[in-house]
């Protein structure tokens, strides 16, 4: 846990953020900036950087079946929804602490830019 880190703080409630979901491993909460019309983002409860920071396979696991829960709930699983994780600058990715967006409700195109 990091007082430093954004999603840290959403997961110890210093800054509030619109929770759809959580498991003993992650919590999943709405995109303050949606890229469709529904765009959530699933962390783990306890501060790993990335993916490429990544070791533990029962939690991620957990996440990606909380992605797959919060796409359901939220009625994309019959049209079909994008899982993505961002790593590294590359990849664009903005906040250090691992997340999986699930974006859908609309069509997506590939490749991605
Ligand atoms: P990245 O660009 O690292 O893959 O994604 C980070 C995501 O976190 C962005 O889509 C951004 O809108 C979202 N985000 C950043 N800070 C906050 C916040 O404080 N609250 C919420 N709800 N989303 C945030
Ligand atoms: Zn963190």
């Amino acid at each position: 846990m990091s007082d430093h880190c954004i999603f840290c703080r959403i997961v110890g409630g210093t800054i509030p953020a619109t929770l759809v979901a959580s498991n003993t491993h992650g919590i999943a909460f709405r995109d303050q900036h949606p890229q469709a019309p529904s765009h959530l983002v699933v962390i783990p409860r306890r501060h790993v950087a990335s993916l490429a920071d990544a070791s533990d396979g029962a939690e991620l696991g957990a996440l990606l079946l909380l992605a797959a829960e919060v796409a359901r709930s939220e009625g994309l699983s019959e049209t079909g929804y994008r899982v993505v994780a961002n790593t590294g600058d590359d990849a664009g990715q903005t906040v250090h602490h691992l997340h999986l967006h699930v974006l859908g409700g609309r069509v997506m195109h590939w490749p991605p830019g």
